[in-house]
């Protein structure tokens, strides 16, 4: 019986147990000196002017969409290729999520494809609702974040970025390759970005999420509301505004420090690993690699493969079955948000409204993928694979 490939793992070493261990020696297990150093820390490493540490990606988005004024009958254009948090952060606030088609090539939502469904709303009498952009990047692969900023300052919208599976990614890294001095980091080119820290993601909290902004009103206000509407220097008991408990522990901020100290090896590594299964599914006939462009660096979240146009969701399912039965984790990134039961309840969603996010997401198969990886795991994924499409004949089943 040979042994089982996780879909995920998370790299936890001696340093972080110690760390923790550290925090359980002190009486400050929450909002002690730990949560202003992982901030402090962490907006360093993006290059942000302020971060704010909260208990989840999907509390951290509520919280901007909250801060940035969003309001029940407003809209923000996104994507349905996603998580369903980064659509569910608007329905919290009744805020009406209008998703954009992906294209084909990269999985995202283009600049060019928001500014034209942007021009469309203005044209009629929902245009005055459109108040936002919630790009994601999807796979720790960054967006066009330059592109879309320049739409948003046109249209004047405030921008979320969903930097949750891409800590660490990079836009305009230089040509020369290696590291990159000049790259700017995704999540901080919106109003704000917010990151994630769930065990399956590049670092991990356990649980938590970061929010970066550059901007003091909007940090003071998450502030605020991640600690029930309290505000610095007033009592325990004084609530300014209605907020939350998204604090995010001390044990969890020591974690999240640790990991921070090791993110670029950790990051390192899956590049690694991610350039190991580049190499070996080459030479698998119906697979499509991820997408990938020279200028900028991804931060790699998952490895997730596509199926060649003549196979179908049957046949996908087939993969991921056969892969299952071989010990080989694998799972379906993503299935689309606006086919989610409860979006298709409220908005009256079906099959067909969003064609390329439909097409893709049927042949999507994410493989094994964490810093551990070696090049036998990937060689005996990449083996599995090619056996299983050799017993599939397209469309037939
Ligand atoms: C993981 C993730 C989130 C939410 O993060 P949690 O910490 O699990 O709440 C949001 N958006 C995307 C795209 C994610 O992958």
């Amino acid at each position: 019986m040979t042994e089982t490939l996780p879909l995920a793992r998370p790299d936890i070493t001696d340093r972080e147990r110690e760390r923790v261990l550290e925090v359980l020696r002190t009486p400050d297990l929450s909002l002690g000196p730990r949560l202003p150093e992982f901030e402090e820390k962490f907006a360093a490493y993006v290059g942000a002017k302020y971060a704010v540490a909260v208990n989840s990606g999907t509390s951290g988005l509520h919280l901007c969409v909250r801060a940035l004024g969003l309001a029940e009958g407003d809209e923000v254009v996104t994507t349905p290729f996603s998580f369903v948090a980064s659509a569910n952060c608007l329905l919290f606030e009744r805020v009406r999520p209008v998703f954009v088609d992906i294209e084909e090539r990269t999985y995202d939502v283009t600049a060019q494809a928001f500014e034209d469904k942007i021009l469309a709303l203005r044209r009629t009498r929902r245009g005055k609702k459109l108040k936002g952009i919630l790009p994601v990047h999807v796979f720790g692969r960054p967006c066009d974040m330059p592109g879309i900023m320049a739409v948003a300052r046109r249209h004047r919208l405030a921008v979320i970025e969903d930097a949750c599976e891409a800590v660490g990614a990079e836009i305009g890294v230089p040509a020369a390759g290696g590291r990159s001095a000049a790259g700017k980091k995704s999540g901080t080119f919106g109003d704000c970005g917010v990151f994630a820290f769930y065990p399956n993601k590049q670092m991990t909290t356990g649980e938590g999420g970061m929010i970066v902004t550059g901007s003091r009103k909007l940090a003071d206000l998450c502030r605020s509301m991640r600690n029930q509407g309290r505000e610095p220097g007033g009592g325990w008991l004084q609530h300014v505004r209605l907020g939350y408990n998204y604090r995010l522990s001390d044990i969890n901020c020591a974690l999240g420090l640790a990991q921070l100290e090791r993110l670029e090896e950790i990051i390192g590594n899956r590049e690694r690993a991610a350039r190991l299964y580049d190499e070996k599914l080459g030479e698998v006939p119906g697979i499509i690699a991820p997408p990938f462009e020279p200028g900028n660096k991804i931060s790699w979240f998952v490895y997730v493969v596509r199926l060649a146009d003549r196979f179908r969701r049957r046949d996908r399912d087939l993969v991921l079955a056969g892969l299952r039965q071989a010990g080989i984790g694998c799972s379906n990134y993503f299935s689309p948000i606006h086919l989610q039961p409860f979006y298709r309840r409220q908005f009256g969603y079906t099959k067909g409204d969003f064609p390329v996010t439909e097409k893709i997401s049927e042949r999507t198969i994410a493989l094994p993928f964490h810093n551990h990886l070696t090049a036998a795991d990937v060689d005996r994924v990449g083996e599995t694979l090619k056996a299983i499409l050799r017993g599939i004949r397209p469309g037939a089943s």
